[in-house]
Parts: structure tokens; C-alpha cells; sequence
């Protein structure tokens, strides 16, 4: 089968031939990809930013948003069959350590990442487990939804956590009105009442951000801090950063008011809080990691009801490298999506 595997890192990957995977496990599963998101993380692998934390075995097939059909599955699978259509959890876990029994996948004990530790879904065919697949209505189009499996999962589950401080009458700032963070407002607008402030250097961006639910729009021309305390009269309830690099994280500390919470989703910078700040505010910085299986099943419930919607450009999968080449010079809007 055609994969797009990574060689070595500062070079491109290369479109090789290389054989199919083989069912072992008996929950495992095989997909046919019907579309596989690139990812700005697919740029960091390259770069060798991955390296260290995940220390795959070169060469191995990049993809880790990935949707498609069932192909063939293991003697003990139960939830799916040959033919469904589905989406695909990341991370293929164990069921069986604390963190699955608690429902919280990206900690399990024993899980893996296909396209960061090991062969990923820029192929034709990728192997996972049951434990992965979301069962998905069969008009679906797999190149439609293939990236909620990843960007949408991650921005769903900040807006999920907090939804429990975003009551009517709070606000909420999102930072970033790019890949993830245009599934974030439609997750906000979606699930809560707050008032809802989008932040972005890009005016284009914000005009997007409004149709998507933006009450209001701030561009971050400098003194977009200064605005975002005036709007929410003393700072937002909850911050969501999707960028937290470049100053973006100081600054989103700085919009997050007393007693708050800054949800940090994006990644890259540094933050730098005195601590007689944390306890004289009580503000809290909340971490988050891609999603839960639950995660995914919740937002592939918005997103057949139409509430999240994402915006995509296709390339046949021999073009990959067209596809990480646009999205490293910014030439993609919306999602890049692989299709075999
Ligand atoms: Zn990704
Ligand atoms: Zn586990």
C-alpha cells in the first residue's frame, strides 16, 4: 500500500510502498482511511521536536487524525463491523490501568500514539484497536470529520472541562481563531451561555470568529489586553489560549480576572507568574491533552447535528508533501486533509 512515511528528521517525508498492516490482537482493528488531517504536529515531528518524548523507530507512517471504514477486525471486537464507518481516538489504550477505568484515555498507563511513536494513518490502510473507534452515521463523509479525530477532540475537551465556571453571565475569551481555535468557539457557542470574546491578530480571522458565534472580536493590535478588560469589566471568567506562544500566554494570564481559570491549549512559550500573584488572585492555569474517547463521541455528536463545523482542503495522499509544505508557509485555510 501507499504510506507517507518520515526517514529522517529535517527531511522530507517520502510517499513509499510498504505492506499492509496484519490484524495480531484481538481488538485490533484495521481502517481503510478515507482521510487523514496534517497537522501542525506532523511539522514538529519533522523538526525532530518529538523525538525525544515518543523515540520511534525510523522510518514510520506519519497521522494521527484519521477517519475511514472498518476493514477487518480481531476475534474479541464487538462494537464495530467490517463496513462501519468511524472515527478514530488517537490513542489506542489499555481499558484496564486507573486512568481508563476513570475514563481518561490520554494517561493511560499503556497507550500509544500511531503517527508520533509508531506507523500512523497517511496510508491506506492504518492498524488501531477497538477501544479507538467512534462509530459514526454511514453518510459520512470520512475527509469531512477526519480532523475533529485531533484538533476538534483537543479544543472540545478545554471547553468541556470548564464548562462547569461558564454559567450565564460569565465570560470567556478565545485566544486564536486558527485550526483549533475556530472548532473552540463553536464549542462555546454550542454548550454555554457565556459571553463570548475572540482575540486574533488576523481581522479576516475574526470575521469568520463572529459567524461562528463571537460576541465580540478583538484584534491583537497591542492593546488588545487593555479591551478584553474593559469588555469583561476586570477579565474573563475563563481564557482559552490556542496559540500560548510568542507572548500570547502572558498576555492571556493578564485577560484571565480574579478567581479565574487560563486553559492553556496551544503550546510553545513560557509563562512567568509571580506566585504571591497566583495566591493573592486565585487564578488557576488548567493544562490540556488532546481528549477523552468520550471527548470525541460528544463532539461527533455536535458535529452531525451540524453545531461544529470544520473547513477543509483536500490533497490526494502521494501529495503530502505539497500538503505539509502549504501549511508550513500559512498557504492552507482551514484543514489539510490527506484522501488515499
Ligand atoms: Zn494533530
Ligand atoms: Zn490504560
Amino acid at each position: 500500500m501507499k504510506a507517507v512515511r518520515i526517514h529522517g528528521y529535517h527531511q522530507q517525508p517520502v510517499v513509499d510502498d510498504i505492506p499492509e498492516p496484519k490484524i495480531s490482537g484481538p481488538l485490533d482493528v484495521i481502517v481503510k482511511i478515507g482521510g487523514a488531517g496534517v497537522c501542525r504536529t506532523d511539522l514538529h515531528i519533522i523538526e525532530g521536536q518529538w523525538e525525544q518524548a515518543m523515540n520511534p523507530a525510523l522510518p514510520y507512517v506519519l497521522g494521527h487524525e484519521n477517519a475511514g471504514w472498518i476493514q477487518e477486525i480481531g476475534s474479541a471486537v464487538t462494537n464495530v463491523a467490517v463496513g462501519d464507518t468511524v472515527i478514530l481516538h488517537p490513542t489506542p489504550t489499555c481499558g484496564l490501568c486507573h486512568a481508563c477505568r476513570a475514563g481518561d484515555d490520554m494517561h493511560c498507563e499503556n497507550n500509544s500514539f500511531p503517527g508520533l511513536s509508531h506507523d500512523g494513518g497517511m496510508a491506506e490502510y492504518l492498524l488501531t484497536s477497538a477501544r479507538c473507534c467512534v462509530k459514526l452515521d454511514p453518510s459520512t463523509q470520512p475527509k469531512d470529520v477526519a480532523a475533529l479525530a485531533d484538533a476538534g477532540i483537543t479544543a472540545y475537551h478545554a471547553v468541556r472541562k470548564a464548562l462547569p465556571l461558564l454559567y450565564p453571565g460569565t465570560s470567556a475569551v478565545v485566544i486564536g481563531a486558527g485550526g483549533l481555535g475556530h472548532i473552540g468557539i463553536q464549542c462555546v457557542a454550542a454548550l454555554t451561555a457565556a459571553d463570548l470574546i475572540v482575540v486574533d491578530r488576523n481581522p479576516d480571522a475574526l470575521k469568520l470568529a463572529e459567524q461562528l458565534g463571537a460576541a465580540h472580536t478583538v484584534v491583537a493590535d497591542g492593546n488588545h489586553v487593555a479591551a478584553v478588560q474593559e469588555l469583561t469589566k476586570g477579565g474573563a471568567h475563563v481564557v482559552f489560549d490556542f496559540v500560548a506562544e510568542q507572548g500570547a500566554e502572558n498576555e492571556g494570564w493578564a485577560m484571565t480576572r480574579r478567581a479565574g481559570s487560563y486553559y492553556v491549549i496551544g503550546y510553545g512559550g513560557e509563562l512567568h507568574i509571580p506566585t504571591l500573584d497566583v495566591i493573592g488572585t486565585e487564578r488557576n492555569v488548567i493544562g490540556n491533552i488532546v481528549g477523552t474517547y468520550n471527548d470525541l463521541a460528544e463532539l461527533m455528536v455536535l458535529a452531525q447535528a451540524g453545531k461544529v463545523t470544520l473547513h477543509t482542503r483536500t490533497y490526494p495522499l502521494a501529495q503530502a508533501p505539497e500538503a505539509l509544505a502549504d501549511l508550513d508557509a500559512g498557504r492552507v485555510r482551514g484543514r489539510a486533509i490527506l484522501v488515499p
